[in-house]
Order: C-alpha cells, then structure tokens, then sequence
C-alpha cells in the first residue's frame, strides 16, 4: 500500500473520498446532501486536502461543523496527519460535486484508472497467468467481476500458500472498482477484520464497524482459516454474511484449506462457506510456471536467459511466491555484478530455494500432529494455554519447525498456536536455536521430526 502513496506523491483524494462517504452515513442525509454535494476535493499538497467550496460562508459553515471530524477520519484512514483547507470556486450552472463525480474527473485528469485504498493495484487480472492449475479459479473470479452478486455467491476460493488467492480476490476487487466506483469494495484479511472488531468494542464504535462491513457491494474476505477458534469474530462475520447475502451483495473468501478441514468452526457458519461455488488453486505446472516467470520477467523489465528461467522451474514447483522470490534475487544480484548472470551462478545463488521445496507443502497442522506425537501430548495441549514444562518446550520446537520449514509468518504462526502473538513465536524460534548449540540430542531430534513430517504431509 505504502506503493500507491510513493508512486503518486500527494494525490490523497481516495482518502478523501473515503472519508466523506463515511461520514455520509454518520450524518442525515439532509445535512450531508446540504454541505457535501457542493464541495469538490480540488488538489493535494503534502500535509494537506484542498476542497473547493462555493463560498466564504460555505466555507466556514462547513469547517466548523465537518472539520475536525473529516481530519480525525483521514488520520485513521491514512496514517497521516492530513489537514484539510478550502479554496472559494465560482458555482457553476447546475452542476454539482459529490466526491464519486470528482473522483471520475481526477482520474481522467491524471489519466490513471480508480484505485482503491485497500488494494493492491498490481493485482490484476491482466497480471493473473492462467494454467490448468487454477483456471477454474480464475474464470469463477472473472464471472463474478462481470456480474458482482449474481453470478457465483457466496465464491470460496482455496489452495496452499503463494498459489494467488489474495491476488485472485484483489483482481475481483480491482476489476469491480474500475468498472463502477461507485460500488462499496471492501477487502480484509481476517485478521484486520479480528483487530477492527476488537478496536471498535474498546471504542464503542461498533455501529460504525457493522456498518462498514455491511453496506458493503463486495465484500472480499482472505485467509479465513484464521477465523478457527474466534467465537466472537465468527459471530460477527456471520451476521455480516447474512446481511449481505440477503441484499444479493457478492462475497468472496479465500482459505489455505478447504472448509471441510477447518476446525472450531460452528457448523452455521461452515454451512455458509459452502454456499455458493468452492474452488480451489494447485500447485501451477511446469509449463504453467514457464509462463508465470516469463511474464513476471517481462515486468521486471530486466533480461534473464531462457535457459535460466527453465532452472528454476525445473527446482521450485511448489508455489508462485517462490518463483518470484528467486528472480527477485536473480535480478538483485546481477544488478550488483552489473553483468548477465551465467546458468552456474544462477544455479549456485538459488540453491537455498532448490533445497527445501519439498517442506513447503507441509501444514501447521501436520506439524503440530507430528511434533504432539513425539512427545506423547495432543495438538490442543500444543495450542492450549498450559505453559508447564513439559509442554512449553514441545510447543517450541513446533512452533520452530513451523517457522523454518514453511512459508507462513511468524503472525500466522502465532494465530495457529491458539491465537499467540508473534513475538511469543519468535522467542520460541530464538530460544530452540540456541539450545540446539548446547543440547547435543536436540537437532537429530528437529532432523526426525522433518524426515516424519516429509513422509506425513
Ligand atoms: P496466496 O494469497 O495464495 O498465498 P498470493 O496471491 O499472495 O498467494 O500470490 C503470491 C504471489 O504470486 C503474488 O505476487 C501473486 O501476484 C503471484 N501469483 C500467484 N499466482 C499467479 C499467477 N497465476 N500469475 C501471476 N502471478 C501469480
Ligand atoms: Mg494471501
């Protein structure tokens, strides 16, 4: 995101539309219709959004009354302390300004398309390679662009790490906002969605938080395999699916799994999940990956030998994030050597890549079976809350494994160990590494629970 705010220095109008369309449901309709439909958002500087306004007194009706409260809305919306002044215009005939209208013109102006604050611009579909691995997922997401609400409804898509599901649910997000900005696209990950709603009962602003989520034309939610063992989160995405399903308002979710593997779900909200249309993402193929890694070279706009880029599709086959991650690093170094870069080097600078593709499909879940198996407990005493001896140091290693042979974060981590945070998971990493330096029989241990899990995926 901090992308967009580089890459158009100053062009805080997105948050300046935001902000008055959440104002828009604070005030009546009246009150908003009166001080709104005639102010125009004209320009930006760096601290600060000019508004254009018919007149002085419109102007200082219009500070006094909205002032301090659009400013505190563009502080949460942007992170910046934006101020907001006036510049008087002439009225114009009958022609009047609501932020949507002025958004249109601003774009033509700049001649880029509608962006959207929450989402990535470079999650497109014209971005998205299609391959028999995810065809099925990517012509679903297309339909429903298309046709939001109407085509496939509620759409769940899932598949492993890196295989495109954010991407996906952003291109439907992207694609819908261009085609009509005026239509409410929200996108959230479950945990922003945990941390909004908690934040707005400490704040007692829970109206405001239903709200956002319910008035929402699409509403687009990722990894909601975070949502395991979240009562109250679940209730409230619950009632948000209700409403929205009712009002014929397009949602599209995405998982690491499918629904029938997550656990400590109510069987309600499960049964909502598998409304509609369930698709899933698989590892892409080799001629699939070719193709993915020849586009994203194309887009890097930096030259890589055919040969190289079939090196490391031959190696990495378990996900995209992968690929993309060692041309990265190709591209890095040969602008360090300043020179084309050979096959053996290549070769040689990829090697951490080549090695571990074959942990990468395990899941946390696997690990906490393998690692609770070794040391005779259950997973749930592995993600309980009893921190006795013989539990916390199993809880460790697992959470160690679950770090370094698999490509999840040590948030994500954090939440599948019963919702711990992720410094709680770095500690664990930090202090397993160093007792391995001191404890002999500690890593021929961490070496049979990697060769366990290899054969148990
Ligand atoms: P997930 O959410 O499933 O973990 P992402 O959507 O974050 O995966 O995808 C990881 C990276 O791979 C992103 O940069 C995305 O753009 C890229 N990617 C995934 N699938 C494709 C594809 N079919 N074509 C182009 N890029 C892809
Ligand atoms: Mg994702």
């Amino acid at each position: 995101m901090t992308d967009i705010l580089d890459n158009e220095k100053w062009d805080y109008e997105p948050f300046w539309s935001e902000a008055a369309k959440e104002l828009s449901e604070e005030i009546s309709s009246q009150e908003y219709e009166t001080w709104f439909s005639n102010m125009t958002y004209n320009t930006s500087t760096e601290n600060e959004i000019i508004l254009s306004v018919p007149s002085s007194f419109y102007r200082d009706q219009v500070s006094q009354r909205f002032q301090k409260k659009i400013e505190s809305r563009l502080y949460t919306l942007s992170g910046r302390n934006l101020k907001i002044s006036f510049v008087i215009y002439p009225k114009r005939g009958k022609s009047k300004f609501t932020p949507e209208k002025s958004e249109k013109k601003t774009n033509l102006k700049i001649k880029s398309r509608a962006k959207h604050r929450q989402l990535n611009p470079l999650y497109t579909f014209e971005r998205f390679i299609e391959g028999e691995s995810n065809s099925f997922a990517l012509n679903a997401s297309l339909a429903i662009s298309k046709n939001p609400g109407k085509a496939y409804n509620p759409c769940l898509i899932y598949g492993g790490v890196g295989l495109g599901k954010t991407h996906l649910l952003q291109a439907v997000g992207n694609d819908t906002y261009v085609s009509d900005p005026n239509l409410r696209v929200v996108y959230v990950t479950v945990e922003t969605f945990t941390n909004e709603f908690i934040q707005s009962i400490k704040e007692k602003t829970g109206h405001r938080f239903k709200n956002k989520y319910r008035s929402a034309d699409v509403l687009l939610i990722d990894d909601i395999q975070f949502l395991q063992g979240k009562v109250e989160t679940q209730q409230e995405i619950f009632h948000t699916f209700n409403a929205l399903y009712d009002a014929n308002k397009q949602m599209v979710f995405s998982s690491d799994r499918p629904v029938s593997e997550l656990k400590a779900l109510p069987d309600r909200l499960i049964n909502r999940f598998e409304r509609g249309l369930n698709v899933d993402l698989q590892p892409p193929s080799y001629e699939t990956r070719i193709a993915i890694l020849n586009k994203k070279v194309e887009e890097k706009k930096f030259p890589i030998k055919n040969e190289i880029i079939e090196l490391v599709c031959r190696n990495i086959n378990s996900n995209v994030r992968d690929l993309e991650k060692a041309l990265t690093k190709l591209v890095a170094y040969s602008q360090l050597i300043n020179k084309e870069i050979s096959t053996e080097t290549a070769n040689r600078e990829l090697q951490e890549f080549f090695s571990k593709p074959e942990y990468l499909t395990v899941s946390i879940d696997s690990i906490q079976k393998v690692v609770a198996d070794y040391f005779s407990l259950s997973p749930g005493e592995l993600k309980g809350k009893k921190r006795t001896k013989n539990i916390a140091f199993p809880r460790q290693v697992a959470m160690y494994l679950s770090r370094t042979i698999t490509e999840y974060t040590t948030t994500e981590v954090g939440l599948e160990f019963g919702g711990r945070d992720h410094t709680t998971v770095m500690y664990a990493c930090q202090k397993i590494e160093e007792r391995i330096k001191t404890d002999a029989t500690l890593e021929p241990t961490i070496k049979l629970l990697i060769r366990k899990l290899k054969g148990n995926k």
